[in-house]
């Protein structure tokens, strides 16, 4: 067989070899805790899930959706930004939905760029954002976050002959895997817009975490900078804030030129979303969110664990103010994947390497906090007896 040369540049799966292992040890009866991947264990809560069965029922739901998405739904995602970020959303030119972020994030870049542009995308970031460009036959163009610039782009860093070929900027707070966080009064957004007109570049931010947040802090959305709608879109998921990773429910919001042709792009692809489920979005957004901040209570909890847990250890990870991860520097010695190997082998736990993300992530691992309370106690005791081995 003779496949097509766009898949040929996307890395091979970094992981595969940590799963191989983790199979191995799971056969041979080892007990194994994977706080490895970004995925909720607490399921979706039971309102959501009884609405989503009164929707099913309903035969006017049933047959092919209209593709732009439902009046209801953007309507409801429009009074979701005003009401929670002030931003003023026109319902029907300024709103899409999105099968989950995922899909919408590789699709863009087929929207948008060709052979020979270049998509700036962060390190590390979420791998999409790299494996898209290539899929489009663009080049990534990678931009480093550093702790130093608290893990923000430094757009200035990058020549003007790339800029110019840029097409597209991929952002992302808070953030995954870094758990950074645009803090409060930061004019980062600003600066944002402002290279973005410079240059003629399109923005996509990747809101995924807005509502996981902790304490005081409360997470921005791009769109809140003055003429942001002029230069990008935003992607909001309903994935995290509600564990509904396998239900697909996301929508972007902002420049009405970019979500035409993304609209242009998808209805050749898919046909849309279901109806009954753009109704559970539109009624998840409306209704009460109780919900959220006692998730993110759990959240904090597992969090404080681990840290308390990495600080007797010796190991100075930050304090997420948002997010699900915990992003720690490797002890000296280390590397990322020499990290994760020895938690694996040594106390039976799943870490990530931090190189996954990009050349960046190296020196860190990722902690995700999507475990019971229970595993992940008895996951940081193992690790601290690992280490002092
Ligand atoms: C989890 C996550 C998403 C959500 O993706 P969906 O496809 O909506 O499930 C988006 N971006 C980032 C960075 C994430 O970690």
């Amino acid at each position: 067989m003779r496949f097509s040369q766009r898949l040929d540049g996307i890395a091979p799966y970094l992981f595969a070899e940590i799963e191989k292992k983790i199979q191995a040890k799971r056969k041979a009866g080892i007990d194994v805790i994977s706080l490895g991947i970004g995925d909720p264990d607490i399921p979706t809560p039971a309102y959501v899930v009884e609405e989503m069965q009164r929707q099913v029922a309903a035969a006017r739901n049933h047959g092919y959706p209209t593709n732009a998405g439902l009046e209801e739904f953007a309507e409801a995602a429009a009074g979701f930004y005003r009401r929670r970020f002030g931003v003023d959303i026109d319902p029907a030119e300024e709103f899409f939905p999105l099968l989950g972020s995922k899909e919408g994030l590789a699709h863009v870049i087929l929207a948008a760029a060709d052979k020979d542009d270049i998509v700036l995308v962060p390190d590390p970031g979420y791998p999409v954002y790299s494996s898209g460009a290539v899929i489009a036959g663009a080049t990534p163009k990678l931009l480093p976050l550093r702790p130093e610039n608290g893990f923000l782009p430094d757009l200035d860093s990058l020549s003007p002959e790339d800029c110019e070929k840029a097409k597209l900027l991929f952002i992302s707070y808070p953030n995954n895997p870094t758990a950074a966080v645009v803090p409060e009064g930061s004019d980062f957004y600003n600066r944002v817009v402002a290279f973005a007109k410079k240059w003629d570049i399109m923005v996509v931010s990747d809101n995924a975490y807005s509502e996981l947040c902790y304490g005081d802090y409360v997470a921005p959305s791009f769109l809140e900078a003055t003429g942001a709608k002029d230069v990008g879109i935003e992607f909001w998921s309903f994935s995290k804030p509600f564990c509904m990773t396998g239900w697909r429910l996301a929508f972007a919001v902002g420049n009405r030129e970019m979500l035409s042709v993304l609209w242009r792009l998808k209805t050749n692809m898919d046909s849309g979303m279901f109806e009954a489920l753009q109704r559970v979005g539109a009624f998840i957004l409306n209704g009460p969110w109780d919900f959220v901040g006692e998730m993110n209570a759990v959240y904090a909890r597992r969090r404080d664990l681990v840290i308390n847990a990495l600080q007797s250890i010796g190991l100075e990870a930050p304090v997420p103010a948002a997010t699900i991860y915990i992003w720690v520097p490797v002890p000296e010695g280390y590397t990322s994947a020499g990290f994760a190997e020895h938690v694996l082998d040594q106390a039976a736990v799943v870490v990530t390497p931090g190189n996954g993300y990009g050349p960046n992530g190296e020196g860190f691992v990722r902690i995700s906090l999507t475990a019971p309370d229970a595993r992940i106690e008895e996951a940081v005791t193992r690790i601290e007896k690992s280490l002092s081995l």
